[in-house]
This record gives structure tokens, C-alpha cells and sequence, in this order.
């Protein structure tokens, strides 16, 4: 008999779960709240094992089309000195996979392609679940329901599911640091780029198509009553170039108070309903894992869930990976954009300089260097 799963979230988490499932021969409704996909987002950066994941979901090709792989990387500071410096190349030299920048919308669209048509249901705004598997929510045409056999709650860091089935668990909390996004032209450079300066990050990953994303990180004490343009230019338009050039050229700029679920969940899996992605571990975006470890999740629940003790397994082989990862990403935040200390920064840098390229890349690849298991 044919397995049955409903989906709670179509974000690249849940489209990729969904993706797998279906993949496996599992009949699989996704339901949105969104009333319709615009293409939202700024960039993400899809690592090794984000790609992998994406390979055997049979998409890494067309991911690999659409993002670059030619990209040297590094870490500055806010001057323009190089702390470390990767040429183009070392890493699929290192571990055989690059890593992609991509517009989350490209990522998102192609997720979306790769499902039978009328999959996905937009305007479905979950609004109750069972631990057995019942499903309740506010769709187009008035509220809706429906029982499956599994349930994968992919509702992203603010999920309802959580919140029902999970109520001893603390929601997510801010980090102290508000962050804006872009996407722009650009056609010099193609550099991977971080660069620190005393509690204050800025990001850029060049895109396809002539596109550069960027980010810039801020200590915030409180969040900004709105976005404010002008605070971004006030602390980041001394800092090298491009940097200022690429703020100014941007037109529409995303802001973001970060949050995190900072108290680690003893649990993924309740009855039929299994957690992933952000609804299950949302980090900090410092390590760059928050999509990769979502479709890491996605490709192992696939993979197990027709499986005796499948829930159990993925909760068993996922939650010590993803746990881990979300934490060495709140202390790079840390000891990296975070910190503010001259005298600890000043160490940093040094001790980030005299880093040999080798080592650099071996911490660069200490998540990203993982596989997936076959779909089948
Ligand atoms: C619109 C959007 C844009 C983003 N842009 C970026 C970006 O540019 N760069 C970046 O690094 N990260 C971005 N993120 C976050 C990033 O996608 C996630 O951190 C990561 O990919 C993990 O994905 P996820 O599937 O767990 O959660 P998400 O990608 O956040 O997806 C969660 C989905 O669940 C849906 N949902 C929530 N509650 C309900 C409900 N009750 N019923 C039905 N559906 C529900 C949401 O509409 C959303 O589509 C974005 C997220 C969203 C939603």
C-alpha cells in the first residue's frame, strides 16, 4: 500500500523532504501559508554536503549550472588585510565537491520543479497536528484536513508544530545581532569574502548571472524598530572596497533580527511527526549550514522513513550532527562577527594569519565534508 506524508513548510527544507519521499514512492501533499512564491531571499551557499544532498535528489546538476564553482575565498578585516586566503579550486581539490552561491529563489524554484504537479497547496496554514498523524489546516477554500502516515514538520525557526507538540521547548531567541541582505550587479571579482571588524561581519558570495550576494552583521543590543538603510551605510561605508560600491548599488536591502533555537531539542521525532530543518535546530548563520543541514535532514528522513524504526533512526543519526553544527556556528559567530574585545580581536587576527592555508581549509570542510545516503 501506497505511504502517505504530509509536509508542513515548502521551504527548502520541506521541497527537498518532499522531493526525497516522492523519490521513495512515498504520495506526499505539501502545504504552504504563503498564498503564492515570489522570489524572495538573498543568496545562500550550498556546501558539500548540501550539493551532495542536492545530487542525490537527482539535482545537482542543475544547481551546479546555475551557481559558480570558480571562486577563491578568504576572511579581511575592515582595511582590506587578508587573515586567510583560499585559491580557486582547493576545496573540490580537497574533498571533490565546491561549494555554490545561489539565489535562494533559484534553489527554491528548482526544489519546486522536481514534484509531481499538484503537490504543493498554497495558502494552507497548518494550524493543528497529532502525534498520530492528523493534520489540520486553514486552506483556500476553509479549513481542511487529513490523516497521513508521517508528518514532517518543516514550518521553519518560528514552527507551529513545535509549539504544539514540543510545548516544553524554549522558542527561538535572539542573538544580539541584526543582519541585512542584498543581491546586486556585479561583475568584478569573485571572491568568496568575509571580513571582521570589532562586532561587526560583512559577506559577499558572487551569483550567477553577473549577480553578487552579500550580508552585513551587526551587534544590536535590541532590534531595530525597522529596516534603516542609513545605519548600514553609516557603519559599513569606510570599509574596503567593494564594499561600500555594492551597498550602494543594491536596491531592495533585506534586515533581519537573528534568532537561534538556542536550547538543543532532546528530541526530532513525537508519534508520526518528525522536526527538520529550522523548525528542528535553527542556528546561526555563521557557519553557512542552516540550508545545508535542512537538506541533510530531508535526505536522511527519505531515506529511512519506510524503514522499521525509521522515525527513531533519523532522530538517532541526525540530532548529534545537526546539534553540533549549530553550536560550533553560534561560537565562530562569537569569536568571530561577535566579538568586540580590541585586545582578543587583535589576537584573533594574528593567530587567524598565521593559520597555514592547509589548516584553514581543514575548518572549512569540518561539517561541509559529509554524505548522504542513497535515495535508491
Ligand atoms: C521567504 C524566505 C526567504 C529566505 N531567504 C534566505 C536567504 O536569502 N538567505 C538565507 O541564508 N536564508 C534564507 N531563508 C532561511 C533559509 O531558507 C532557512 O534557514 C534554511 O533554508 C532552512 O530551511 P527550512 O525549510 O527549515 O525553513 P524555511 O526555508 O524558513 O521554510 C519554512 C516554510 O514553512 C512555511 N510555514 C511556516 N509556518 C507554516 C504553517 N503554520 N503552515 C504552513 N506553512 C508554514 C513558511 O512559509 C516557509 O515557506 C529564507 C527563508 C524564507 C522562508
Amino acid at each position: 500500500m501506497t505511504r502517505t506524508a504530509v509536509v508542513a513548510g515548502a521551504g527548502i527544507g520541506g521541497l527537498a523532504a518532499a522531493a526525497g519521499l516522492v523519490r521513495r514512492g512515498w504520495q506526499v501533499t505539501v502545504l504552504d501559508r504563503v498564498p503564492a512564491f515570489r522570489p524572495v531571499g538573498a543568496g545562500l551557499v550550498l556546501q558539500a554536503n548540501g550539493l551532495r544532498c542536492l545530487d542525490a535528489l537527482g539535482l545537482g546538476a542543475a544547481v551546479r549550472e546555475r551557481g559558480r564553482t570558480d571562486m577563491s575565498a578568504g576572511t579581511r578585516t575592515s582595511d582590506g588585510r587578508w587573515l586567510t586566503r583560499v585559491r580557486p579550486g582547493d576545496l573540490e581539490r580537497r574533498i571533490g565537491t565546491p561549494a555554490i552561491g545561489v539565489h535562494r529563489a533559484t534553489l527554491h524554484e528548482l526544489l519546486l520543479g522536481a514534484l509531481p504537479d499538484g503537490t504543493v497547496v498554497t495558502g494552507a496554514d497548518v494550524e493543528a497536528v497529532t502525534e498520530d498523524g492528523d493534520v489540520r489546516w486553514r486552506g483556500p477554500d476553509g479549513p481542511a484536513r487529513m490523516r497521513a502516515d508521517l508528518v514532517v514538520a518543516a514550518d521553519g525557526i518560528h514552527s507551529t508544530v513545535r509549539r504544539l507538540l514540543w510545548p516544553e521547548a524554549a522558542g527561538a531567541a535572539r542573538i544580539g545581532v541584526t543582519a541585512w541582505r542584498g543581491v546586486t550587479a556585479w561583475d568584478g571579482d569573485l571572491t568568496v569574502g568575509i571580513t571582521w571588524d570589532r562586532g561587526a561581519e560583512f559577506g559577499m558570495v558572487p551569483l550567477t548571472d553577473g549577480r553578487i550576494y552579500w550580508y552585513a552583521a551587526v551587534n544590536a543590543a535590541a532590534a531595530e524598530p525597522a529596516n534603516s538603510p542609513a545605519r548600514l551605510t553609516d557603519r559599513f561605508g569606510g570599509w574596503h572596497d567593494p564594499i561600500p560600491a555594492l551597498i550602494a548599488s543594491t536596491g531592495t536591502v533585506l534586515y533581519d533580527d537573528l534568532a537561534c533555537l538556542d536550547e538543543p531539542l532532546t528530541t526530532y521525532v513525537k508519534g508520526r511527526v518528525a522536526l527538520i530543518g529550522d523548525a528542528a535546530h535553527a542556528m546561526t548563520p555563521h557557519l553557512g549550514q542552516g540550508a545545508n543541514q535542512a537538506l541533510e535532514d530531508a535526505v536522511v528522513l527519505a531515506a529511512v522513513a519506510d524503514r522499521p524504526d525509521g522515525l527513531a533512526r533519523y532522530d538517532r543519526e541526525r540530532r548529534p550532527r545537526s546539534q553540533q553544527v549549530a553550536q560550533a556556528s553560534r561560537r565562530i559567530g562569537r569569536l568571530g562577527q561577535q566579538l568586540r574585545n580590541p585586545v582578543a580581536v587583535a589576537a584573533r587576527n594574528t593567530m587567524m594569519r598565521l593559520t597555514p592555508p592547509g589548516l584553514a581549509l581543514r575548518a572549512m570542510t569540518r561539517f561541509a565534508d559529509w554524505h548522504p545516503p542513497a535515495l535508491g
